[in-house]
C-alpha cells in the first residue's frame, strides 16, 4: 500500500504544474456515485465572500515547544531543501523577512519530517496582480507532502472551486473566500490528521481543519485520501510522517511565520483516552494504571498521614480494592477517633479540613467507589451535623 501512496503523490506533482491550463469541462475526473461534481468542476459554485477577521498578531505567535520553520531568516530557510532533485540547496530566496518563492525553482519541502500537526502560516500573493484563475499567486500548502491546502489570490479571481485557495485541493472547496487583497499577509491556520490504517483497514479517518484569517473555511474536512490533480483522490494508507512541502507553481509567492506544532498520534491519544470514550477494557486497564499511580503516591505520604488517607481514597474512584478500601476505613477510623478525643473549642478549629474529609467520603458513597461498609463515615457525618457545621 506504500507504493499507492507513493504513485499518488507523484501524480499530484506532476500534474501540477498543468494547473493553470484549466477552463474546460472535460477535465479532471467525471461525476460518480458518490460525487455529484467532477474533478475541477466550474459549475461548482464559488465561495461565499466573508470579510476576513483583521491580522491577529497574538494568535500568529508560535506557542512555546513549536517548530518555527520560517521567520523569514536564511538560519530558517535552511531548514528546507529543494524537493526535486531531493535535498538539493533551495533557490528560493529569504527576503524582507519572508521566504519568497523563485519561479521554476522547484518546490521546497522540510528537512524534518511531520505527522499530525498544527500549522500555521502567512502568504502573500504577488502585487499587482498577474494573469487569473489557477495562474494567479498560485503557490501551495502540502501537509506531509502529499495533500495541498491550496495558496492562490482568489480575491478578485475567479477559479474552479476545488482548486480555490484553502480548498483542499481536488477533494473540497473551502466553506468561504476570506482573503485579503494581494500584497496584504493571509493568515492560515490548520489542523492536520492523517488517516491511519491498520494493514488495508482505516481505523481513523484523516481530516483537516483550516481558518483563513479567523474565518472556519474547512470544518474537519475528510480526506479521502491525499488529494491531485485532474484525478480523483482515492482512500489509502499514509505514512506515519512526511514533510511539508510548499509549492512553486511559477509565481512568486511569500512566506512568512510558519510554525508547527506536533499533535499527539491519536492512536496514543486513544489509548489514554483523551479522544473519548473507550471501551470497557480499555477503560478498565487505564484506570487500573491510574489507581496504581496515585497508590504509589499515597505510599510516599507516611508523614502525613491525613493526606495519604485521602490520596488512597482517591485512587478508590478509578479502582474498585478491598484491600485499599480497608485500609483507608481503617484510617478513617484512628482519625475520626483523633476527632472525638478533642475538646470541643480545638475541634472547631478543624471545621473546614473535617468537611474537606467529609466530602471526599460522601463523594466516594455517591459514586459507589468504596464497595464496602464503614463506620467510621457515619461518625464523622455526626459531627457535623452535631456542630452545626452544614448550616450557612
Ligand atoms: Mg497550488
Amino acid at each position: 500500500m506504500k507504493k499507492q501512496f507513493a504513485f499518488a503523490a507523484a501524480a499530484l506533482v506532476l500534474g501540477a504544474t498543468a494547473q493553470a491550463n484549466t477552463g474546460s469541462a472535460f477535465y479532471g475526473d467525471a461525476p460518480d456515485a458518490h460525487h455529484p461534481w467532477a474533478i475541477h468542476d466550474w459549475n461548482r459554485p464559488q465561495p461565499p465572500r466573508v470579510e476576513p477577521l483583521p491580522y491577529d498578531a497574538e494568535k500568529a505567535k508560535a506557542p512555546a515547544g513549536a517548530v518555527v520553520l520560517c521567520d523569514g531568516t536564511e538560519a530558517t530557510l535552511s531548514k528546507w531543501e529543494c524537493d526535486k532533485p531531493e535535498g538539493g540547496a533551495t533557490k528560493w530566496i529569504a527576503k524582507d523577512g519572508a521566504f519568497q518563492c523563485v519561479p521554476k525553482s522547484g518546490y521546497v519541502r522540510t528537512k524534518a519530517k511531520f505527522g499530525d500537526c498544527q500549522l500555521h502560516v502567512e502568504w502573500s500573493a504577488p502585487t499587482p496582480p498577474q494573469g487569473e484563475s489557477q495562474g494567479r499567486g498560485n503557490s501551495g500548502i502540502f501537509l506531509m507532502g502529499a495533500v495541498e491546502c491550496q495558496v492562490l489570490d482568489n480575491y478578485d479571481n475567479e477559479t474552479y472551486a476545488d482548486g480555490f485557495a484553502c480548498s483542499i485541493y481536488g477533494i473540497r472547496p473551502p466553506l468561504a473566500n476570506a482573503l485579503r487583497k494581494p500584497g496584504e499577509w493571509q493568515q492560515i491556520d490548520i489542523t492536520f490528521r492523517r488517516p491511519v490504517y491498520e494493514g488495508d483497514k482505516l481505523v481513523h479517518p484523516g481530516y483537516m481543519t483550516v481558518y483563513c484569517n479567523g474565518i472556519l473555511v474547512q470544518d474537519k474536512t475528510q480526506l479521502d485520501g491525499t488529494g491531485g490533480h485532474k484525478k480523483r483522490s482515492t482512500p489509502g494508507p499514509y505514512p506515519e510522517v512526511g514533510p511539508l512541502k510548499l509549492q512553486d507553481h511559477g509565481n512568486p509567492v511569500r512566506f512568512r511565520n510558519i510554525w508547527l506544532q506536533a499533535l499527539p498520534p491519536r492512536t496514543a491519544a486513544d489509548d489514554a483516552g483523551i479522544n473519548g470514550p473507550l471501551s470497557e477494557e480499555a477503560t478498565a486497564a487505564k484506570r487500573k494504571e491510574i489507581a496504581a499511580t496515585v497508590r504509589a503516591d499515597a505510599a510516599k505520604l507516611g508523614d502525613k498521614p491525613l493526606d495519604q488517607m485521602l490520596r488512597l481514597a482517591e485512587s478508590l474512584i478509578y479502582e474498585k480494592d478491598e484491600a485499599t478500601a480497608k485500609d483507608v476505613c481503617g484510617k478513617l477510623g484512628a482519625y475520626v477517633a483523633g476527632l472525638e478525643a478533642l475538646p470541643k473549642n480545638k475541634l472547631n478549629d478543624k471545621k473546614d479540613e473535617v468537611k474537606r474529609v467529609r466530602g471526599a467520603f460522601q463523594y466516594l458513597a455517591k459514586f459507589q467507589c468504596c464497595g464496602t461498609d464503614c463506620a467510621p463515615c457515619a461518625t464523622l457525618e455526626k459531627i457535623v451535623k452535631a456542630h452545626g457545621w452544614d448550616k450557612k
